[in-house]
């Protein structure tokens, strides 16, 4: 059992909204803004395919709504949590086809990659 919740080589971001949480939070909890289309709960393989633990900056959301940094990561609508300001890696091309066939248009959360 993990008993340090901040211990930073745990935490992961998500590849579809950026969300950074614990390996462990993943796993107990999923994804708050995803889990009905990743699926990531108590499923570790999931997890690993679906959230990235190489990821830059961290943001707070505090309040989805007013929020300027909301607004330029187009997270909007998302729960208040810390978001990764870039995500390294891509979903698998057939969760990225999934989320496509379910009308949810997968944009990549890499912004390192456009800078170099
Ligand atoms: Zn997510």
């Amino acid at each position: 059992m993990e008993t340090v919740p901040k211990d930073l080589r745990q935490l992961r971001a998500c590849l579809l909204c950026s969300l950074i949480k614990t390996l462990e939070q993943f796993e107990m909890d999923g994804c708050d803004n995803c889990e009905e289309l990743l699926q990531l709960r108590n499923s570790r393989e999931a997890i690993y395919d679906c959230t990235s633990s190489n990821f830059d900056g961290m943001i707070g959301l505090m309040s989805p709504e007013e929020s300027w940094v909301a607004r330029w990561q187009r997270i909007g609508s998302f729960k208040r949590g810390c978001y990764a300001v870039s995500v390294s890696g891509e979903l698998p091309r057939h969760i990225a086809q999934e989320l496509r066939s379910r009308g949810v248009r997968y944009q990549s959360r890499d912004r390192t990659a456009k800078m170099n």
